[in-house]
């Protein structure tokens, strides 16, 4: 699919499809589109989810449940202390602690499950499945989910790697001048590493987002994160909210995000992205309309640039039930990871702004 860079007027376009297909639906009048699963499983995630979609796809092909499958693809992003986005590694809240949230979703079963500021638990999406399967809960938060969590087995570990606690630390010392914590002097006393004065110690968000449809038509989602860096303690963004950063329709589609999760939590983007879909919008119109009503829905002048654009960014993924699927942002540049057609890749997101060329 290549990169559409989707113009104001395509999104009033979309957004008044959707609208005219919105009035039908409360009618009780939905577009009845044909909804047949492709031959071959389809498996989309955020950029960083190469490893997922292929995992999750090569344990489908065997057999595996879909909720399985890209929950074990997850995993192996959330373990690796390279990705300082998910799991072990993530950056952590304004403490120095990382606090994890996740949820899955299992379409055949209409099964949900999620975690919030979960501590010391390496693979939060794997505690979410079994909030799913063993409680009669949805989602559990905090102590309570840690304590859940050890009740299942899994093991306690620190999560802050030394390169995640040395950016939280920059970060604390250079954030204000107005309290007692002092940056290293300039040059250092010893050889200790930094990033230069200039590099802005700014939030950062992330988080791998995947979902997957089987050539039965079975459909799952998974988001996990360690959401914004330095965020306060007990923060929870919008990765682990059914609705918001998590979506699943076995009858119609599948969405999920990453990005700035404040701003994704008061438009209920997957879920509105699925009902957009279920009134027969296309995965491409659905999350390019998403993209506009967050842009839409942001109006504090502390979030928009000069030009009144949002100064953070957002990415929605969609899959539908018959293999169709999309990515879209804020911003360019944005890429999201497929396996279709037995081939692994990235592709490009369709996004609402041209990012200013870098001088
Ligand atoms: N959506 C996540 C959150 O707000 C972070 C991200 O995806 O970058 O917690």
């Amino acid at each position: 699919m290549a990169a559409i860079d989707f113009s104001r007027r395509d999104f009033l376009q979309s957004a008044a499809a959707v609208v005219a297909l919105g009035a039908t639906t409360t009618k009780g009048q939905e577009q009845q589109t044909p909804r047949k699963p492709p031959s071959g499983s389809v498996v989309i995630s955020s950029a960083n989810g190469l490893r997922a979609t292929e995992k999750a796809a090569t344990m489908i092909a065997a057999g595996a449940d879909t909720l399985d499958a890209v929950v074990a693809g997850v995993n192996i992003v959330e373990e690796d202390p390279e990705d300082n986005s998910v799991g072990y590694g993530g950056l952590p809240n304004e403490d120095g602690i990382v606090e994890l949230d996740a949820s899955v979703m299992h379409g055949p079963t209409r099964g949900c499950g999620a975690v919030a500021a979960l501590r010391n638990i390496k693979t939060p999406s794997s505690v979410a499945r079994l909030v799913m399967q063993r409680t009669d809960h949805i989602m559990l938060v905090g102590e309570g989910a840690l304590k859940f969590a050890k009740a299942h087995g899994f093991k306690e570990y620190d999560l802050l790697t030394e390169k995640s606690r040395e950016a939280w630390l920059e970060w604390k010392e250079k954030h204000s001048d107005k309290d007692n914590w002092l940056p290293p002097p300039d040059p250092p006393a010893s050889g200790e590493k930094r990033s230069d004065a200039s590099r802005p110690i700014a939030f950062t968000y992330g988080t791998i987002n995947c979902l997957a449809l089987n050539e039965k038509g079975e459909m799952s989602g998974v988001t996990t994160t360690s959401g914004l860096s330095w965020k306060l303690s007990g923060r929870v963004g919008d990765s682990p909210i059914v609705g918001a950063g998590l979506y699943v329709d076995n009858d119609v589609g599948a969405a999920g995000s990453t990005g700035r999760g404040e701003a994704n939590i008061k438009i209920c983007g997957a879920h509105t992205i699925v009902e957009m879909m279920r009134g027969g919008v296309t995965p491409t119109e659905a999350v390019k309309a998403a993209i506009e009503r967050v842009v839409k829905f942001t109006v504090e002048k502390r979030l928009l640039d000069s030009e009144g654009k949002p100064n953070f960014d957002l990415k929605f993924y969609a899959l539908s039930k018959d293999g169709r699927f999309a990515g879209a942002s804020i911003w360019s540049g944005g890429k999201f990871a497929v396996f279709s057609g037995g081939q692994n890749r990235l592709e490009d997101c369709a996004f609402l702004f041209q990012r200013p060329q870098k001088s």
